[in-house]
């Protein structure tokens, strides 16, 4: 098999595979709330709201959220 038909193929899962998250995560109710470093760019990671369950992510978390976790483990 060429390139093109292997990375056809694999577009093809990947899409299946995204479907199938997708499907899962609109199913989640997202109880277990976590906040994570998530990859945004190539190069950066920035905080998020994220379901610990299904991953999907919910939101930016604020300032004060970030210090109320302890996200950055500054001393008070
Ligand atoms: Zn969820």
């Amino acid at each position: 098999m060429d390139a093109k038909h292997r990375v056809a193929k694999l577009l093809e899962k990947k899409r299946n595979i995204e479907q199938e998250i997708d499907n899962i995560q609109s199913k989640c109710s997202h109880l277990n709330k976590v906040i994570r470093q998530v990859q945004t760019t190539s190069t950066s990671f920035d905080p998020r709201w994220i379901c610990e369950d299904c991953n999907k992510l919910l939101g930016y978390p604020t300032e004060f959220e970030l210090n109320k976790v302890n996200f950055f483990g500054k001393k008070h």
